[in-house]
C-alpha cells in the first residue's frame, strides 16, 4: 500500500519513528494509504530546515520567488487530473467538485501571490521640512501554517502561498485525515526548484505535530484554518509567547431571503451554499431564514431541487453529493440529526446515512438533510455541525431577521437575498460577520479581507492582509536635516 512521506529540507522522508497511521478512502470506508505518524523530533528537523534556507530565500529577489510559485501554479495545472482525482478519493468529495474548484484554486492560490508581490507599494508619511518615514515590511523567519481538510490543497496553499512569496520559510502540517494532495505537492515543489529546506511538510496528528509546531520558540508566527475549539487551543500557547497568530475558525452562517429577492436564483444558490462539499465549507449558509411572505414557495422550489441531487460514487461525473470525510465526522453529523428531531425540528428531507449501490455500499454518505419548525436559539441553530443539514426559519421583519443571525457565537460570513439596495447595506452593517454576500455566494476576489468575527477568528487572509501578517513592519524615520 502506498506511503506518504515528510517533506524536510528538500527531500521526501520517512518520520523518524518509523510511525504509520491509516489514511481511508471515505467513500468505500477503506484504508488505502499510510501517512507519517510524526512528532517533535521531525517537527525540529523541519524547523531546522527552514531555518537554514530562510536567509537565501529572504534575500531572493521578488521576480526570483516569484518565478518558482509560478512554476509551481503551473505544475499544479499541468497535474490537475492526477490531483483531483487524490483530492476526492482522500475526502470524498465529488471529482467534477474537485477539478473545478479545489485544484484549479490551489493553483491560483499560488500564482495570485507570486505576482502579488511583484506589484507591492508600501507607506510614506511625509512631516513638511522635518522628516519623511517609510514603512519597511520584512519577512519573519520561520513560520507555522496549520489547515484543515475540507478543501485540503485549497486552504493549504492559501497559507503557504503568501508566506513563501513574503520571504519566510515555512513549516506547515496539513489535516491528517487528508493527506494525499499535500504529499502530491511537495514532489511538485521539489519539480519546480523550490530550494530545499523553504518549504517542509510534517505529517500526522494535531497534538504530536501541530502543537509542537505552535510551541516552538523560534516558530515566530502561526496561521491557523480549523476548528473553534482547536483555535483556541492555539492561542492559549502562542498568544503568551507573542506570536503572530491568524486564525480561520468555524462558521453558522445565515442565509437571509427577503420577499423582494429574485426567488429562482435564491432557490438554486442556497441549494449549493446549503450542500457544496457535503455541507463542509466553513462558508456554507446552515441556517436559511425566508421572509415569511414566501416562506412556502422557497421551501417547495427548494425541497424539489434537494430531491433531486444525486448522492453516491464521488467519481461519477453525475454526482453532486459525494461522501463525509470520516466515519466519525459522519457519526458527528447523524448525531446532530438526531438531536434535531429530539428537539421537535419536523424533517422535510434527508435524515439519514445513505449507502449506494455497488463500490461505495460502505463508505461514509449523510442524505442532504432539512428541518424546519426549530427555534433559531436550540443547538441546531447554535452548533457548528459542518455537514449537510440547513434549517428552515421564517421571519416577519428586519429586526427580528438580524436578531436571528447574530445570536450565535460565531461570525464568519452572512447571505443577503433582496432587491432593495438600502435594505441590503442596512443589513451588512447590521451583521455580526466578517463577509456578507448580496444576492451571491462564494464570489471570491482574492484581494479582498478574508476572515471572521467573534468565534470565528481572528485576523484576515487575503491579498495585503495575507502578506501583512506574513512580515513585521519598521518604520524608518529619516531626517531632511
Ligand atoms: P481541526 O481544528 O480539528 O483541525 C485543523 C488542523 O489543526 C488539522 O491539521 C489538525 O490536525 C490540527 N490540529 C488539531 N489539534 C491541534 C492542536 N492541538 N494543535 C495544533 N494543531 C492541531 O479542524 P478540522 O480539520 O476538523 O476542520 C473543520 C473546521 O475547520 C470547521 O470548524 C470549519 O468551520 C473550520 N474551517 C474554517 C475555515 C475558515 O476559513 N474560517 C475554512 C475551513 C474550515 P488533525 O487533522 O490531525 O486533527
Amino acid at each position: 500500500m502506498e506511503k506518504i512521506y515528510n517533506y524536510i529540507n528538500g527531500d521526501l522522508v520517512k518520520p523518524k519513528e518509523d510511525a504509520w497511521l491509516e489514511n481511508y478512502n471515505p467513500a468505500i470506508g477503506e484504508v488505502y494509504s499510510f501517512i507519517p505518524d510524526s512528532d517533535g523530533q521531525d517537527v525540529d528537523s523541519a524547523y531546522k530546515a527552514a531555518q537554514e534556507a530562510f536567509p537565501l530565500w529572504s534575500k531572493k529577489t521578488l521576480k526570483e520567488r516569484s518565478d518558482v510559485l509560478q512554476k509551481i501554479a503551473d505544475l499544479i495545472i499541468k497535474n490537475l487530473d492526477e490531483l483531483s482525482l487524490a483530492e476526492s478519493i482522500d475526502n470524498g468529495k465529488p471529482l467534477a467538485l474537485a477539478k473545478k474548484v479545489d485544484i484549479p484554486r490551489a493553483a491560483t492560490n499560488m500564482s495570485f501571490f507570486a505576482t502579488a508581490i511583484l506589484h507591492e507599494n508600501s507607506d510614506t508619511h511625509q512631516m513638511n521640512q522635518l522628516a519623511i518615514n517609510y514603512t519597511l515590511r520584512k519577512p519573519i523567519g520561520v513560520v507555522g501554517c496549520i489547515s484543515p481538510w475540507n478543501l485540503p490543497l485549497y486552504l493549504f496553499t492559501w497559507k503557504i502561498a503568501p508566506a513563501l512569496a513574503a520571504g519566510n520559510t515555512v513549516v506547515a502540517k496539513p489535516s491528517e485525515v487528508t493527506p494525499m494532495t499535500a504529499y502530491l505537492f511537495s514532489k511538485i515543489c521539489q519539480e519546480a526548484g523550490l530550494p530545499k529546506g523553504v518549504l517542509n511538510i510534517v505529517h500526522g496528528l494535531g497534538p504530536k505535530v501541530g502543537e509542537p509546531i505552535t510551541k516552538h520558540a523560534n516558530i515566530k508566527a502561526i496561521s491557523f484554518t480549523g476548528g473553534t475549539e482547536t483555535g483556541r487551543k492555539i492561542a492559549a500557547i502562542a498568544a503568551p509567547m507573542f506570536k503572530k497568530l491568524s486564525l480561520e475558525l468555524g462558521g453558522k452562517n445565515p442565509n437571509i431571503v427577503f420577499a423582494d429577492c429574485d426567488l429562482d436564483k435564491a432557490v438554486s444558490t442556497s441549494v449549493l451554499s446549503s450542500f457544496s462539499n457535503q455541507g463542509q465549507i466553513c462558508l456554507c449558509g446552515s441556517r436559511i431564514f425566508i421572509e415569511r411572505k414566501i416562506y412556502q414557495d422557497f421551501k417547495n422550489k427548494f425541497l424539489d431541487k434537494v430531491q433531486n441531487l444525486t448522492i453516491g460514487d464521488p467519481l461519477e461525473n453525475t454526482t453532486k453529493i459525494g461522501a463525509l470525510v470520516s466515519n466519525d465526522h459522519m457519526q458527528k453529523v447523524l448525531n446532530h440529526i438526531q438531536i434535531a428531531n429530539d428537539d421537535g425540528g419536523v424533517l422535510l428531507s434527508g435524515g439519514k446515512q445513505y449507502a449506494p449501490e455497488g463500490r461505495c455500499e460502505n463508505g461514509y454518505f449523510v442524505e442532504p438533510t432539512v428541518f424546519e419548525g426549530l427555534s433559531y436559539n436550540c443547538a441546531t441553530n447554535q452548533e457548528e455541525i459542518f455537514g449537510p443539514v440547513v434549517t428552515l426559519t421564517p421571519f416577519d421583519n428586519e429586526d427580528e431577521v438580524i436578531n436571528y443571525a447574530n445570536s450565535t457565537k460565531y461570525g464568519l460570513s452572512a447571505t443577503v437575498w433582496t432587491k432593495d439596495l438600502n435594505k441590503a447595506n442596512r443589513m451588512s452593517h447590521l451583521l455580526q460577520s466578517g463577509i456578507v454576500w448580496v444576492n451571491c455566494w462564494l464570489v471570491r476576489d482574492l484581494r479582498t479581507p478574508f476572515g471572521g468575527v467573534k468565534e470565528s477568528g481572528v485576523g484576515r487572509e487575503g491579498g495585503a492582509y495575507a502578506l501583512n501578517f506574513f512580515t513585521e513592519t519598521t518604520n524608518v524615520c529619516i531626517s531632511y536635516d
